[in-house]
Formats: structure tokens, sequence, C-alpha cells
């Protein structure tokens, strides 16, 4: 049983996130998506309201659960007793960051991360803008998996 978590968080969760899933779903066997927890970190979405929407994207997809979690993402991957880390790389500038925390990762546990690039039409496609577009008002559906509303 290989399984991974997919730490972040996804304040949405994009469709950029979830085709990272759906295409970690033909390498690994289940996925938890864990949404990182920080008290200190204000967000726009609720916690609840990120579960929702995760659980909505993947109704139909029993290989992939959601969970809060606020500890060190290898304690939590430990926990789930996954030994990857699933994360997505969009451009360079994600490069230097994705490869700081997957070193210190692996050289904690042993945890592995495994990268896939961003398929090119995702590209743009960022929680950041998305927040940014909804404070102006704007529809922002493009930016969601199929299915979800905001
Ligand atoms: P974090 O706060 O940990 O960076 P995010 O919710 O921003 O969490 O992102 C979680 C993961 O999804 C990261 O690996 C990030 O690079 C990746 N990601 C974000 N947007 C996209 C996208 N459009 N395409 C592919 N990967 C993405």
């Amino acid at each position: 049983m290989k399984r991974a978590i997919f730490p972040g968080t996804f304040d949405p969760f994009t469709v950029g996130h979830y085709s990272i899933v759906k295409r970690g779903l033909h390498i690994f066997d289940e996925i938890v998506i864990g949404i990182g927890h920080n008290q200190s970190k204000k967000t726009l979405f609720t916690i609840e309201k990120r579960i929702e929407m995760i659980e909505k994207a993947f109704e139909n997809e029993p290989r992939v659960k959601v969970t809060a979690y606020s500890t060190l993402t290898v304690d939590f991957a430990t926990e789930w007793q996954a030994d990857f880390i699933l994360r997505g790389l969009r451009s360079v500038g994600d490069f230097e960051y994705e490869r700081t925390i997957g070193d210190n990762n692996r050289l904690l546990t042993r945890i592995e991360t495994v990268i896939l690039f961003t398929e090119a039409e995702y590209a743009h496609i960022s929680s950041t803008v998305a927040r940014d577009l909804m404070s102006y008002g704007k529809d922002i559906s493009n930016f969601l998996p199929p299915n979800v509303k905001v």
C-alpha cells in the first residue's frame, strides 16, 4: 500500500491542486490531503469550508482523504503511515522552497517528497490570485475544481 500525504494551506484548493492529486493517484494507492493549520496564520476560508470544498471535489474518489493537522508535516505523515509527501511545482520560484523543505523532511524521517510539474494550463493558478480576485468581487469558478463552489 503506497500512501502519500499532500500537505498545503489550500486557501482555497484550486484546479491546480486538484490536477496534482488526480495525477498522484496514478502513482499512489491513497492520498491524504492535509490542511496545515496554524492559529497565527490568517486565512480567507475556514478549515471547515476548505474540508467541505475538497471533499466535494473528490466525492467519487474513495482513495482520497481530507483532514486538517497542526503538527509538523513529517509527524502528520508518520501518523498516517505515509512514506511519501506529494507536492506540485509551477516555476523556478517554487523550486528552491520545495527543495529546502523536501531535503529537511527526508533528513528528519527518510520520507521522500515526490514532485509533479504542473500542467501548463494551470501554471498561472494560485490560491493567492484566487483570493485577490475574490476580494474584488470577481468570480473564481475557473480556479476551482469541477463541481466546487465557494
Ligand atoms: P503551501 O502553503 O504549503 O505552499 P499551497 O496550498 O500553496 O500550500 O500549495 C500546496 C502544494 O500545491 C504546493 O506544492 C504548491 O507548489 C502546489 N501548487 C499550488 N498551486 C499549484 C498549481 N497551480 N499547479 C501545481 N501545483 C500547485
